[in-house]
């Protein structure tokens, strides 16, 4: 693995087509906001790309090279061709890439086939939302307090259609009296997926230095591991037993 954590933030990047709002609130876009704020960390190494570049954004020496993959997408999650949907499974299951799903996220082809589940949730009004630290001992809460506010974002509720997490996160709590698993963790093979709720198009989320820092934390937590073995397609035949390894 390279020096520095390569990050790819994936954007499907419509909305900053058709919407001149989400440009006032993020100049260049939503990707370029995250890659700046990511690129201001020593070890840590953002770049984006897009929907409509070639090979959707992803070829192989792409995605090959990359540590973690961030995706934010929500008009266009059909779009993805589902080739491409395989290969980031394979490589956050067999090569460890960690993956970011961030807001819509939850409803992208990645995060379903990487999961297993619909990502269906209950939506509504735009709101002010309490984050609450759910898990204070978690790398990726670190530096985050017991709560914080954001003044205005997007109403995603419970029922969240995902499996358990394997290390609950955040918990949202709206001034409609919903709740929402806000932030969440997953182990997958040889990879990690975390999922974060804050950051509809319109809202200024990205804006607000907890949720800032929770997506750095998220990328250190989520690089691979050096492994020591090659993670490959298939299962190893075992040809010696390893007790072998003893009688040397
Ligand atoms: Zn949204």
């Amino acid at each position: 693995m390279a020096d520095k954590i390569r990050v790819t933030f994936w954007h499907e990047c419509r909305h900053e087509k058709t919407n001149p709002k989400v440009t006032e609130i993020y100049p260049g876009g939503i990707h370029a906001f995250i890659c700046n704020f990511l690129n201001e960390e020593v070890d840590i190494e953002a770049k984006f790309v897009a929907l409509d570049d070639p090979d959707q954004g992803l070829p192989d020496q792409v995605l090959n090279n990359t540590d973690v993959l961030i995706w934010w997408g929500h008009l266009a999650h059909g779009e993805v061709q589902d080739e491409l949907v395989e290969r980031v499974f394979r490589r956050v299951v067999n090569g460890g890439m960690g993956f970011l799903a961030l807001h819509s996220a939850h409803h992208s082809k990645p995060f379903k086939r990487i999961l297993g589940s619909t990502g269906n949730l209950t939506w509504g009004r735009n709101q002010r939302e309490i984050i609450w630290n759910m898990n204070p001992a978690h790398p990726i809460l670190a530096g985050i307090p017991d709560h914080f506010l954001i003044e205005n974002e997007e109403l995603y509720a419970e029922p969240f259609y995902i499996p358990q997490p394997d290390e609950l996160l955040l918990c949202g709590w709206y001034e409609d009296g919903h709740v929402f698993r806000s932030g969440a963790c997953y182990h997958k093979g040889a990879g990690k997926l975390v999922y974060l709720q804050p950051g509809h198009e319109t809202c200024r989320s990205f804006h607000n230095p907890y949720v800032q820092r929770l997506i750095k934390n998220a990328v250190h937590y989520l690089k691979p591991n050096e492994f020591g073995y090659t993670v490959d397609e298939g299962c190893i035949h075992v040809t010696e037993p390893i007790v072998n390894e003893f009688n040397k």
